[in-house]
């Protein structure tokens, strides 16, 4: 069976808006928690995704770092987009 990302929220944990810099938090339905980074210019660009370790890997099981999510980071990108989360954090 294969793991399909749903993204369920985002939330902004910081951002530097001088240097377009954003982080995202992003919640999955399944429960598991990205760190997500954007770098907006000159268009908006997922530069790294990382599971955050309260629960583990939907994919390997794992209760530390892996690399899971990075071949994810397209589908949780569009996702993202069409939840137009980066419109709000743009709006701001
Ligand atoms: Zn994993």
């Amino acid at each position: 069976m294969s793991y399909r990302p749903i993204v369920e929220n985002v939330t902004e944990a910081s951002s530097n808006q001088k240097d377009g810099l954003y982080e995202f938090i992003v919640k999955m339905v399944d429960g598991t928690k990205c760190r997500v980074f954007y770098h907006r210019y000159p268009e908006w660009k997922l530069t790294n995704i990382s599971r955050l370790l309260q629960s583990p890997c939907p994919i390997c099981r794992k209760d530390f770092i892996c690399k899971c999510m990075d071949n994810f980071a397209g589908d949780i990108g569009q996702q993202i987009v069409d939840g137009q989360y980066l419109d709000k954090a743009e709006a701001k």
